[in-house]
C-alpha cells in the first residue's frame, strides 16, 4: 500500500481508475519580426472569441452547477479585460512579437507579480490569469481545448493542475473524484469541485506521477490522502468508513436553515469568512447567516497600484448585494505585518508584526484609508454593512476613525451621494489592550469582533508565523479565553454583540466555551459552516449552559 497525501479541497470519499489529464506545452514563436497590425487584429479577434466561449462556459455552469459557482467564467472574462493585462499584451505587440507570445508572456509576467506577493489567495488568482492567457494562446494558434475522453466508469481524474473551464467540460457522470499535484483550497477548480459534490484533493506534488494509469485507487479527501495498492482489509476499512462519513454528513445537512438557540435562551450565529466578494456565494450556498470577515486587504495585494475608490465601491457593493440582506462585515484594510504591499514603499522593520500595520498604517495614509472609507459608505446603501476596523490598542484610534468616517459621510451627502441611514461599526479585539480596555472601547463601537490568531500571538508573545514556535502556538490557553470572555461580558453589558472570526471559531473543543461565554456569532471558512451548526445544535440539544464566565 503505498499513501500520498495532499490537502482535501472538497470533502469526501471515493474509489476508482487513475486517468491522467495531461495538458501539451505549446512552443511559441519568440522571434520580433512580426508586423504589428496585423498581430493587433489577430489579437484583437481572439480577445472577442475567448469572451464569447466564456459567456458560453457561464451559461452551461449556471444550467449545470448554479448561478454563484458561474461566476468564476465572469471572473476570468474581467480578467480578459484587465486594463494592466491588455497594455502589457497591446506593448510587446508593438515591439514586434507575435500575439500568442505577447498572450503567453504578459499573462506568466503578471502572474509571477501576484505569486511573489506569497499570498496564498494571490497564487490562485495567478492562476486564474494563466488559465485566461491559455485560452488566448489556444484561440491565436487556432487549437481546440481537449477534454478527457474515456471509457472508463469512476474515474480519479489525475492533473497537475485542472482549469475551470476544463473541469466544467468533464463528464461527471464518470469523474469520483479529482486529484492535484498542485493546485490549492481557494483554487476556482476546487470551488467548483465542491459545488458539484465531487471529492478533491490538491497539493500531492509530483509523486502523483508515480501512480500507473488504470490502476484503482481510495481517495480520501476528508483525511488528504490518495491511496494505492491497497490491501483487502484496507479497501473493506474504506468502504465502511465512507459509509460512516456520508451518514455525518446527512446530518450537517439537518442543521441548514435550522436556529441556534441554546435552552436558556441564548442565540449564535455561524457566518462565513471570505477573501473576495464573489466569495460571498460559497457562504450563502452553505447556509452561512452572515459575512462575519471580509479581508478587504486582498483587494490591495498583487498590484502595482492601490484599487481605486471606483474598483473597491464596486467589490464592496458586488458582496452587499450577494449577501441579500445578511450582514456583511468587511475588515478596512489590514497591510503589515506578513501582508506585504511593495506599492506602499514601507520601511523594512525588525519586529513588522510589532509594526506599522492595520489601523495605525491607515490613521498614518488618511488619503488612502479615506478612499477605502468613502467606498464602504457609498456601498453601505446596498445591503446591511458592518465596518471592521483591525489592530486596534485605544480609544482614541477608534475616535479618529469615526471623525474621518463623519466627515467623509458628510461630504458625500453634500455632493448627493446616497448613504445608508445606518450602519455598524465594530473592532477587532486582537490585541491584549483592546480586550482589557473592552470596557471602554464597547461604549464607542457596536459590535466586537475576535481575532484569536493574533490575540493568541500577542498575548503569548509568540510569532504566529514562526513555524519553530508551533509547539508553543496555544490558542486554548487560558490567557486567550480569559480576555475573549472579558470582551464578551463588556460587549453585552453597553448592548453590543460579539464574534469570533479567527481560527478558533471553527474549534469545536471550544464551541460549548463559547456558548457559556455568550459568544453571538461564530464565522468561519464557508466549508466548516454546516459542520459547525450541527454541533452547536448538538450541544443546544444536549445541554443547558451555564452561562457563566471562566473563573
Ligand atoms: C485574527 O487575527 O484572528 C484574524 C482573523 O485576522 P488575520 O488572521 O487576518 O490577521
Ligand atoms: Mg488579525
Amino acid at each position: 500500500m503505498i499513501k500520498l497525501t495532499g490537502k482535501g479541497a472538497s470533502l469526501g470519499m471515493a474509489e476508482g481508475a487513475v486517468c491522467f489529464y495531461r495538458k501539451e506545452k505549446e512552443v511559441l514563436d519568440e522571434q520580433t519580426n512580426h508586423v504589428a497590425s496585423e498581430e493587433e487584429k489577430k489579437l484583437a479577434d481572439a480577445l472577442e472569441k475567448v469572451r464569447s466561449v466564456l459567456e458560453g462556459e457561464r451559461e452551461i455552469a449556471e444550467k449545470e452547477i448554479g448561478k454563484e459557482e458561474a461566476d468564476v467564467f465572469m471572473i476570468h472574462r474581467m480578467m480578459l479585460d484587465d486594463a494592466d493585462f491588455l497594455s502589457a499584451m497591446q506593448e510587446r505587440v508593438a515591439e514586434g512579437y507575435s500575439a500568442a507570445y505577447a498572450a503567453d508572456s504578459a499573462a506568466k509576467a503578471l502572474a509571477e507579480v501576484l505569486i511573489a506577493t506569497g499570498d496564498a489567495y494571490m497564487k490562485e488568482r495567478a492562476s486564474d490569469l494563466l488559465e485566461v492567457g491559455e485560452r488566448l494562446v489556444y484561440a491565436l494558434i487556432g487549437k481546440e481545448k481537449h477534454f478527457v475522453a474515456t471509457d472508463a466508469t469512476e474515474v480519479i481524474l489525475c492533473a497537475e493542475d485542472l482549469a475551470p473551464g476544463e473541469t466544467l467540460h468533464l463528464d461527471k457522470s464518470k469523474i469520483s473524484g479529482f486529484v492535484l499535484s498542485r493546485g490549492s483550497m481557494q483554487s476556482h477548480t476546487a470551488i467548483l469541485a465542491r459545488s458539484m459534490g465531487i471529492p478533491a484533493l490538491v497539493g500531492v506534488g509530483e509523486v502523483l506521477f508515480s501512480l500507473a494509469e488504470g490502476e484503482r485507487v481510495l481517495l480520501d479527501a476528508d483525511r488528504g490522502e490518495l491511496i494505492s495498492c491497497p490491501s483487502e482489509g484496507v479497501c473493506r476499512q474504506f468502504r465502511q468508513k465512507k459509509e460512516e462519513s456520508e451518514k455525518e454528513k446527512s446530518l450537517w445537512e439537518k442543521a441548514r436553515g435550522k436556529e441556534l438557540i441554546t435552552k436558556d435562551g441564548h442565540r449564535i450565529e455561524v457566518y462565513g469568512n471570505i477573501g473576495a466578494a464573489e466569495e460571498v456565494s460559497g457562504v450563502v450556498a452553505n447556509d452561512g447567516d452572515g459575512v462575519g470577515l471580509f479581508r478587504s486587504e486582498f483587494l490591495y495585494l498583487g498590484r502595482l497600484t492601490a484599487p481605486s475608490e471606483e474598483e473597491q465601491f464596486a467589490a464592496y457593493r458586488t458582496a452587499l448585494e450577494k449577501g441579500k440582506g445578511k450582514r456583511v462585515v468587511i475588515r478596512t484594510l489590514d497591510i503589515g505585518a506578513d501582508k506585504k504591499v511593495p506599492y506602499f514603499g514601507l520601511m523594512e522593520e525588525e519586529n513588522p508584526a510589532l509594526g506599522l500595520r492595520g489601523i495605525r498604517l491607515c490613521l498614518q495614509r488618511p488619503l488612502l484609508f479615506r478612499t477605502q472609507l468613502r467606498a464602504l459608505l457609498r456601498a453601505s446603501v446596498f445591503g446591511k454593512l458592518a465596518i471592521l476596523l483591525p489592530m486596534i490598542t485605544s480609544v482614541d484610534e477608534v475616535r479618529r476613525v469615526k471623525a474621518m468616517l463623519f466627515e467623509e459621510s458628510e461630504a458625500l451627502k453634500e455632493k448627493g451621494v446616497p448613504i445608508a441611514e445606518s450602519f455598524e461599526l465594530g473592532i477587532m479585539i486582537e490585541t491584549p489592550a483592546a480586550a482589557l480596555l473592552s470596557d471602554a472601547l464597547a461604549k464607542e463601537v457596536d459590535f466586537f469582533s475576535v481575532g484569536t490568531n493574533d490575540l493568541t500571538q500577542y498575548t503569548l508573545a509568540l510569532d504566529r508565523e514562526n513555524d519553530s514556535l508551533e509547539s508553543f502556538f496555544n490558542p486554548h490557553h487560558e490567557a486567550v479565553l480569559r480576555l475573549i470572555a472579558m470582551a464578551s461580558e463588556s460587549a453585552h453589558r453597553y448592548g453590543n454583540w460579539i464574534g469570533i472570526c479567527g481560527e478558533l471559531a471553527s474549534d469545536h473543543a471550544l464551541t460549548a466555551r463559547f456558548l457559556d461565554m455568550q459568544i453571538d456569532e461564530l464565522s468561519v471558512a464557508p466549508s466548516m459552516i454546516l459542520p459547525l451548526k450541527a454541533h452547536i445544535l448538538s450541544l443546544c440539544e444536549e445541554k443547558t449552559l451555564t452561562g457563566c464566565l471562566p473563573k
